[in-house]
């Protein structure tokens, strides 16, 4: 049990109208990632990286690409066995259409307990809590073992080049836990579903529509190949059942389009078609096997539309020597997360969380991918993810956070490091 005396004197380090100043000054921020438009997450993590240098931490701003900074802000105690990051991203996607907005967008104004803006829910709001948590254990004197690593990074909602930048320049090395900082309204999430996406290739040949035995349509094995693929999720859905925090798992055909480059004519019978695929997976699913199926499935598919199309051309007396190939590429390979509830990170984050909200703790799972998946898949770190925020605003119109819920965040993500590097 930690002595209240102890707890009061890091809460009374975190001031309210701090948070909403930081968190406002960093949604004014236009960080979406847009080349054309001259906009990236630079300015702000350089206004991250100046508010932590004067809180007094050992603060680095590290190049991942040009003008793509991430932050890296350190606070380190005597020697011990535990090293905590909080993760927190400074991109946010675009606000779409401004019209569309009540506020403005990059305005972050305030309306009752709420503020509006691209970010105050995913996730500027969450960041400006976990700086202030970080600055709240330093203010506080108190005396832990360990270090608490704030992971500053660009480039979440894209590719996640920042967290990446962040593991190879062995940031992560030797750390026991992360608190990822994401709008989930306060649950905590130790599991996330994993996503592998792919693309099926098929080649045929080129020909006229009122010609069609002198070519060889893609298309049938596209829509032979959408139709295998309802039958691999149907399966899947036998196989790994239903998740209590992630659902189902799902393989979704996106994307089906032939010819796959330049303009489709009604007459012309395409050379070329491509389908899509998104596959979300559950911890217990191996993606190496998912991997091994698809690609099984291309050459059967390839297989049955070739005996099919003999099958005709014999009854009619034709011959077409041409080839037809079915390939497959894997464009995404993220696993999917699941983080012991034993494990002391979950312990302290649902101690806080009782702590502070004076409720029973609520758990859950992420259905999207976060840098915590690459920390867990990665390095094999105990991840939870946690935040403020309801979790279906984010990436839409009127985003907001209420700023009550933003400051139990705070307090929660003080807490559970204080807990954490106590070792109680
Ligand atoms: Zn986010």
């Amino acid at each position: 049990m930690i002595p209240l005396k102890t707890q009061r004197a890091v809460l009374e380090c975190l001031r309210f109208e701090e948070l909403v100043d930081l968190t406002a000054r960093l949604v004014r921020i236009n960080s979406v990632w847009d080349p054309e438009a001259g906009s990236s997450e630079e300015e702000a993590a350089r206004l991250v990286a100046r508010w932590a240098g004067d809180q007094g931490f050992e603060v680095t701003l590290e190049e991942v690409v040009p003008g793509r900074p991430n932050v890296v802000v350190r606070l380190r105690f005597s020697d011990g066995p535990r090293k905590l990051i909080f993760e927190g991203h400074t991109d946010v996607v675009t606000p779409g259409d401004p019209s569309q907005w009540r506020y403005d967008p990059f305005g972050a104004r305030v309306v009752g307990r709420r503020m509006y803006g691209r970010g105050t829910n995913d996730t500027k709001g969450n960041l400006a809590a976990m700086l202030l948590a970080m600055a709240a254990l330093k203010r506080s004197g108190i005396s832990l073992k360990g270090e608490v690593i704030g992971a500053v990074l660009c480039d979440e909602e894209g590719l996640m080049i920042g967290v990446q930048d962040f593991i190879r320049r062995g940031h992560a090395d030797g750390v026991t836990g992360a608190i990822i900082c994401e709008p989930q309204d306060g649950i905590i999430c130790c599991a996330q579903k994993g996503a592998l996406r792919a693309r099926y290739r098929v080649k045929g040949k080129m020909g006229h529509g009122a010609m069609p035995l002198t070519a060889l349509n893609p298309l049938p094995a596209l829509a032979r190949l959408i139709h295998e693929l309802r039958r691999l999720e149907w399966e899947a859905v036998e196989a790994a059942g239903r998740d209590p925090w992630l659902g189902w798992p799902s393989f979704t055909p996106t994307v089906v389009r032939a010819p796959s480059r330049g303009p489709g004519q009604l007459n012309v019978i395409p050379s070329e078609g491509e389908l899509l695929v998104d596959i979300r997976t559950l911890p217990d699913q191996s993606h190496p096997s998912i991997a091994a199926r698809l690609q099984e499935l291309a050459a059967e598919v390839c297989a049955a539309t070739v005996e099919d199309y003999q099958q005709s051309d014999n009854h009619m007396g034709v011959s077409r020597p041409y080839p037809l190939e079915v390939s497959l590429e894997i464009l995404t390979d993220r696993p999917a997360t699941r983080t012991d509830l034993n494990d002391p990170l979950v312990q302290c984050v649902d101690w806080a969380t009782r702590r502070i909200t004076g409720k029973e703790p609520v758990y859950g799972g992420v259905p999207g991918a976060t840098d915590g998946t690459y920390l867990w898949s990665w390095k094999g770190i105990p991840i939870v993810t946690i935040g403020a925020g309801d979790r279906d605003i984010p990436h839409q119109v009127d985003e907001w956070v209420d700023l009550d819920q933003l400051m139990d965040t705070a307090r929660i993500y003080a807490l559970s490091a204080l807990a954490y590097l106590l070792g109680e």
